[in-house]
């Protein structure tokens, strides 16, 4: 298959700024206390050199005045602060890269018609992924309910799409890579069965409330009780 040559990201645009195209994307670690021990994750920040540059800088800074409420963390964060300051520096674009963002997204080709079930693999693996860990039962529950919202939901494909996470961006910056290239009816679909996902395990955390409505915003919907609760 001949490989295409640019063009075909220039219609996404960066999430942060909204105007210059899609150019790169970066994968950012960090660490924070979590008891005795330390969590650590990576978020992979996507959009146009600068914004990604800026966004590598704000996040290491938030991390600098976070990574430092346990022991490991203490030991760690150090280290991921220079890794962060270092990257930021170092944002070259990268068109493979963001070719498979947007593959792994399901909007990939500008011309294809966008298949809800396609937008709702990615931006479900995104979600899950969030946090940087990937749990079995957050990817069987993603399943189950994703069968039941989508008649063609394919575990398989849904599982390709999740073991590509580091290629996938964080669900707010997927939202806004969406806003412009899907149908409403797409969008009412695929976050709902997100909701879905996020009431399954009983409570959501403040930060999930958080970016499930920072995710509706982004995708441009705007009428209220969308979601679980009259806020999302
Ligand atoms: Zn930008």
């Amino acid at each position: 298959m001949p490989e295409q040559t640019g063009g075909a990201n220039d219609s996404h645009l960066c999430p942060y700024c909204k105007m210059h195209p899609l150019e790169t994307a970066a994968t950012l670690p960090s660490v924070r206390g979590d008891g005795l021990g330390a969590a650590f994750s990576v978020k992979t920040i996507t959009g146009c050199r600068a914004c990604v540059r800026k966004q590598l800088l704000f996040q290491t800074l938030k991390a600098s005045a976070e990574g430092w409420t346990s022991p490991p963390a203490f030991i760690a964060n150090p280290v991921l602060i220079a890794y962060g300051l270092a990257r930021a520096t170092a944002v070259k674009k990268d068109e493979g890269r963001v070719r498979r963002i947007l593959k792994a997204a399901g909007i990939e080709d500008p011309n294809e018609e966008k298949k809800p079930v396609r937008i709702a693999y990615g931006l479900a693996a995104a979600l899950i992924t969030s946090d940087g860990k990937v749990y079995r039962e957050e990817i069987e529950t993603a399943s189950n309910i994703g069968k039941e919202l989508f008649p063609d939901f394919n575990e398989d494909d849904f599982l390709e799409v999740a073991a590509a996470n580091r290629d996938l961006p964080t669900p707010e910056d997927l939202a806004v890579l969406l806003n412009n290239v899907v149908d409403e009816k797409t969008k009412h679909a695929v976050y709902k069965y997100l909701i879905a996902i996020a009431a399954a395990d009983d409570e959501v955390a403040p930060e999930e409330h958080a970016m499930l409505k920072m995710v509706a915003e982004n995708l441009g919907l705007t009428e209220p009780g969308q979601g679980f609760d009259r806020s999302v």
